[in-house]
């Protein structure tokens, strides 16, 4: 039996009829990519619809503001994703006159295109013979083949390179490539693969050693790390009921960078109420006339990738003096424009938990 054989079959048959499928256009493949990573399909479906409708090709992309592109973004996560995107349109546009790359090789000087990206999208849209390695693949790889190499190690990652470059059927590397993700999601899935109906499974090793859920092997998966964040919602009723409130850009580097988010404070330490309030860089306000916390804190946890956030959120009603200092440093916003900028998922659930 022949994978790759075996493996089309059954993508002919199953595979998902996707948008840029469709299309084959190299713009919707890159932003398809570039959406899915780190998302689920049904989500990513969504968003990519949205995003191409906000920005129908690579120019109106790089002609938009970084704040219309987060805007769009918002909810998904991982916004270095969305800002890369958009600078790399930027040079296509301003290098190579709006023509897209038309190799992997070209696709790779792009900011934020790594090496699955720039296979994907060139094995999509040119027929590339390359194979292009997500989480999906290497799964699916140390299954079938019983691998023991751990795919967060440099010789792994090379080893399952080798392997599916000797797999790929030369001229159908496209089709090739995106079988395997839909073989990965839909059938070899990660929790719960469907072994019992799956064509692969006479020629696979790992179901023949019944030790399906030993693979793929991974050399340790790093704990995320605790943060605590200490939020204050300054707020104020102008006219009476129209709640306003301060907000800053964060220009910190990091994952929410550019985006709108309330004043706050980070440590790495549990820290109670009393410190908060009584710490030197909140004296500006607390230290004058013209607050009152009228509501109990609200605690939400987010979890990223390597961050665990316990975050406290504070609301404080203002006026007077209080209010004035904090003008100095902060933007103003009320609650329906707030509803337009780009800010984190955790923002979000906040303000709606709070004035819904
Ligand atoms: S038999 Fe199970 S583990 Fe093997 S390829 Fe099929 S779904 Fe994956």
């Amino acid at each position: 039996m022949d994978f790759a054989a075996v493996l089309l079959e059954w993508y002919e048959k199953n595979g998902r009829e996707l948008p840029w499928r469709k299309s084959g256009h190299p713009y919707e493949i890159w932003l398809s990519e570039v959406i899915l990573q780190q998302t689920r399909m049904e989500q990513g479906l969504d968003y990519f619809e949205r995003f191409l409708e906000a920005f129908p090709t690579v120019e109106a992309l790089a002609a938009a503001s970084q704040e219309q592109v987060l805007r769009q973004w918002q909810g998904l996560g991982y916004y270095s994703r969305a800002r890369n995107l958009h600078k790399s349109a930027q040079q296509v546009v301003s290098e190579r006159g709006g023509r897209l790359p038309g190799s992997s090789k070209e696709w790779l000087r792009l900011k934020g295109v790594g090496s699955y990206t720039a296979a994907a999208i060139a094995s999509m849209a040119f027929n590339e013979d390359l194979p292009a390695l997500d989480g999906n693949v290497y799964r699916v790889l140390a299954r079938v083949f019983a691998i023991e190499h751990s795919i967060d190690s440099a010789a792994g990652k090379r080893h399952f390179e080798e392997l599916a470059t000797n797999l790929l059927p030369r001229g159908r590397a496209g089709a090739f490539n995106q079988a395997m993700m839909d073989f990965g999601s839909l059938v070899c899935r990660p929790v719960h693969p469907l072994c019992v109906q799956c064509m692969i499974q006479p020629m696979c090793e790992a179901f023949a050693r019944d030790r399906v859920h030993d693979y793929p092997r991974r050399k340790g998966k790093k704990q995320p790390v605790d943060r605590y964040f200490y939020y204050f919602l300054f707020y104020w009723e102008e006219p009476p009921g129209a709640k306003q409130f301060f907000v800053q850009e964060r220009d910190k580097k990091g994952i929410w960078q550019h985006m709108f988010d309330l004043p706050l404070m980070e440590s790495s330490v549990k820290i109670s109420d009393e410190t908060v309030f009584t710490h030197a860089d909140w004296r500006f306000v607390f230290g004058l006339e013209g607050w009152r916390q009228e509501q109990q804190p609200v605690d939400l946890k987010h979890l990223l990738t390597h961050r665990r956030i316990h975050a406290r959120f504070y609301p404080v009603r203002v006026s007077g003096q209080a209010r004035r200092a904090l003008h100095q440093r902060y933007q103003q916003t009320s609650r329906e424009d707030f509803h337009e900028l780009p800010k984190s998922r955790l923002l979000e659930r906040f303000i709606s938990r709070l004035w819904s």
